[in-house]
């Protein structure tokens, strides 16, 4: 079957309108973090720009804007929209894996994603000071902490570090056999982990659980599949 020239011609138009499309799309998405951006996101905005980033990442369409932009348009002064609460894992950099630039993610990275006092120092920082408007704790699948905590790894400083964890493995109930061999148990421990986390946030930061309180801040769980780079929401 032959293609007609009015075809042809709207199959281009279309084809042009679509391009655009996602050059704007691409445009907006690369826009420099800035006072008016973190201004204009609601908490649950914010929410739903990373979970968007998450989504462009899966799919291979990052924005790749100029990093060495970013670092001038940032010198002055940052805007960060979201904190993360991520673990030491090289495979889930929060700013590639949320595809956000320089500037917008305050990052607290600890084998384990959960809280100390330093990390809620940090958040308290990070949301009461700097403005970001989410906390995102974000686990991961086949998490080397949580198989660590569960086998009860004992080596340095790791025993201690690893004892943070042990809530999260009692969490999940009674256990037939305690082995990091179980990856359904495994990727249990990590979302109870995640959970414990989120509500130890507003239980232990006064400061942060007035900003949630006051409609100013949003804390939620997240889990990175690292087979696939798709985060999903949990809770
Ligand atoms: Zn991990």
């Amino acid at each position: 079957m032959g293609i007609s020239r009015r075809q042809f011609f709207y199959g281009t138009a279309a084809t042009t309108a679509v391009a655009f499309t996602a050059q704007t799309a691409r445009a907006n998405t690369c826009t420099m973090p800035t006072q008016a951006r973190q201004a204009a996101l609601t908490p649950q905005g914010v929410v739903e720009e990373l979970m968007a980033g998450n989504q462009r990442f899966v799919s291979g369409n990052m924005v790749n804007c100029d990093l060495n932009a970013q670092v001038l348009q940032t010198a002055e002064g940052q805007y960060p929209i979201a904190a993360v609460v991520g673990c030491i894992d090289s495979r889930v950099p929060p700013e590639m894996v949320f595809d956000q630039h320089i500037g917008d993610i305050f990052s607290a990275r600890i084998a384990g994603n959960f809280v100390n006092s330093d990390i809620l120092g940090s958040l308290e920082f990070a949301c009461r000071v700097a403005g970001a408007k989410a906390i995102v704790v974000l686990g991961h699948s086949a998490c080397g902490a949580v198989k660590g905590a569960i086998d009860q790894v004992e080596l340095g400083n790791l025993t201690d570090m690893l004892a943070k964890i042990e809530p999260a493995v009692q969490a999940v109930g009674p256990i037939a056999d305690r082995s990091s061999k179980d990856s359904d148990l495994v990727q249990r421990v990590a979302d109870a982990n995640v959970a414990l986390t989120v509500a130890a946030i507003t239980a232990e930061s006064a400061v942060l659980a007035d900003m949630v309180a006051g409609g100013e801040l949003v804390v939620v769980g997240a889990m990175h599949n690292v087979a696939t780079g798709e985060i999903t929401l949990l809770g």
